[in-house]
């Protein structure tokens, strides 16, 4: 499977200048269906950091630093058509680096647009309070100031779209960014860049470093004029980002791992919970944060709905991800499939059975992974307690409803769950009872900008999208003017 297309040759964005890794060196991306280079990023180091932080305060402190909410407001929406315009290429570029389905990254990038429109309209609307004063020779007001400069940081399955969840809120609040992107899918940040210079956009506010998490990832979350860390990627990580980001205090945001559940009722449409759960755990290859990858279901409906999961998932048509009746790519890298299968043979050891995938699919490629049901899973096994991100679905069966609410709690992670019943109280008693930042009912995996996402317990600290995003990437001040002129005894408070 050659590479057929032209190779392509990045620089870093530094300010609004394209400049190699100081160190000169670099490194290539591969197109995970292929297994072929097809891109050459420069692997980045401190020194790179510390100058695209250098750049990002300078924006902060220059025209950008200036400007009104209007003025953002505006040229967020300029980037906003630029991105429609350009929505096919990024989509293409981004399934070439990450081996996710066209199909789906064309989905995410026509969705981008909406993000920048969304909190385009937010951009003018930061306003403080007025607070009416206990004393009568004060008036007290806030302000929402921006955070400053932010050290946002992505994983590799939706590149682009969750790099929006950071740059949107956090533009139209006035900060600036440097951009780590992931070591496996380094090109479309910097594609992005152009489209942030090309939008009018000051130099300075989108900087972006590409190499390795160990240097340049530590470097921006260890930095000292770092403002505020916005990380997306696996829980270990995050907990890695935690402890440097203590060291100076840097406000962080950490959207982590999820071993999501999907509860299915007697009552259900199990023709709807069958696609739903399908959707949950095979799309992307199962490789989604909020992948639905516990399934537990009531045991007088298990034979039923696990048939139809078989059934389905033995249709599902692998191959190349640029296709677009292909419904499975590929893993995105050989760690993936490594962890992948080490998850299943240790969960067979321990008596799951393989109702149907459990292998490599060679045919496809070198990292494809059949769709795989396992059933015989118990709450304890690693299966149903850690995250695989792969298409992986541990079947596991309830006979109490506290049982299956019992159960879905049971790991450290909080992230998302779905539940499946006709039955309204029970949907709202339920969806109440789950330890996740999102519960979706009858349906699975739909986000939008204006409804807040993240996670609890080991997902993370934090919500992204919403209208709380934007003041999540500011700082509120209290000013306090005194009118009356009035001396007031030195030592005493107040
Ligand atoms: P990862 O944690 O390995 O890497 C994420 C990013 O962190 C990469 O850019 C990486 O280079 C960087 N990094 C690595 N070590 C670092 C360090 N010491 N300091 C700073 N940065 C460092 O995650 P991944 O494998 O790229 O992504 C998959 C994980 O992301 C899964 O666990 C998935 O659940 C999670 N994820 C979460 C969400 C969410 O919104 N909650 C969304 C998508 C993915």
């Amino acid at each position: 499977m050659a590479e057929n297309r032209s190779h392509r040759n990045y620089s870093l964005l530094i300010g609004d200048a394209w400049v190699p890794a100081q160190s000169g060196k670099s490194y290539d991306s591969h197109n995970p269906y292929t297994d072929h280079p097809w891109a050459t990023v420069p692997d980045g180091g401190s020194v790179d950091v510390d100058a695209a932080v250098r750049a990002a305060r300078a924006a902060l402190d220059g025209p950008w630093g200036a400007m009104t909410g209007f003025e953002r407001a505006g040229l967020l929406r300029e980037l906003a058509v630029l991105l429609a315009r350009d929505a096919q290429a990024l989509a293409e570029l981004e399934s070439r680096d990450n081996g996710k389905l066209l199909r789906e990254t064309q989905g995410q990038m026509k969705a981008l647009p909406d993000w920048l429109n969304y909190f385009a309209g937010l951009a003018d609307k930061i306003q403080g309070d007025v607070i009416p004063s206990d004393r009568r020779n004060f008036m007290v007001y806030t302000r929402h100031e921006p955070v400053g400069v932010v050290g946002a940081i992505v994983p590799w399955n939706s590149p682009l779209l969750l790099l929006m969840w950071k740059l949107a809120p956090a533009l139209a609040a006035g900060c600036s960014l440097v951009v780590k992107p992931s070591d496996y899918t380094p090109v479309t940040a910097l594609e992005l860049g152009s489209r942030v210079l090309e939008a009018g956009i000051p130099a300075g506010v989108f900087n972006v470093v590409t190499g390795f998490g160990p240097e340049v990832g530590r470097a921006l979350v260890s930095h000292p004029d770092v403002d505020r860390i916005a990380f997306t990627g696996s829980t270990s990580t995050g907990r890695a980002i935690a402890r440097a980001a203590a060291e100076n205090l840097t406000r962080t945001s950490l959207e982590l791992g999820g071993k999501s559940a999907q509860l299915v009722f007697p009552d259900a449409d199990l023709d709807a919970a069958c696609n739903g759960i399908i959707a949950g755990i095979f799309a992307a290859s199962g490789q989604t944060c909020i992948a639905g990858s516990r399934l537990i279901v009531h045991e007088s409906i298990h034979d039923d709905l696990v048939d139809r999961l078989v059934d389905r998932a033995r249709t599902i048509r692998l191959g190349d991800p640029l296709d677009m009746a292909t419904e499975m790519g590929p893993l995105a890298n050989v760690n993936q499939l490594n962890t992948v299968l080490g998850f299943l043979e240790r969960a067979t050891e321990r008596g799951a059975k393989v109702a149907t995938g459990g292998r490599t699919s060679p045919d496809h490629g070198a990292l494809f992974f059949e769709p795989t049901v396992l059933t015989g899973v118990q709450p304890d096994m690693e299966v149903a307690q850690e995250e695989i991100f792969g298409p992986v679905l541990s079947v596991l069966t309830f006979a109490e409803d506290g049982d299956a609410v019992r159960m879905a709690n049971a790991t450290k992670y909080g992230l998302a769950a779905g539940l499946w019943t006709r039955d309204l109280a029970r949907a709202h008693t339920i969806a109440h009872s789950l330890r996740a930042g999102t519960v979706w009912v009858n349906s699975y995996r739909v986000v939008a900008p204006n409804v807040p996402f993240g996670g609890v317990g080991a997902s993370g600290w934090g919500r992204e999208n919403g209208l709380a995003a934007v003041k999540d990437y500011t700082e509120t001040k209290a000013v306090w003017l005194e009118l009356a002129g009035e001396t007031r005894d030195p030592f005493k408070l107040g």
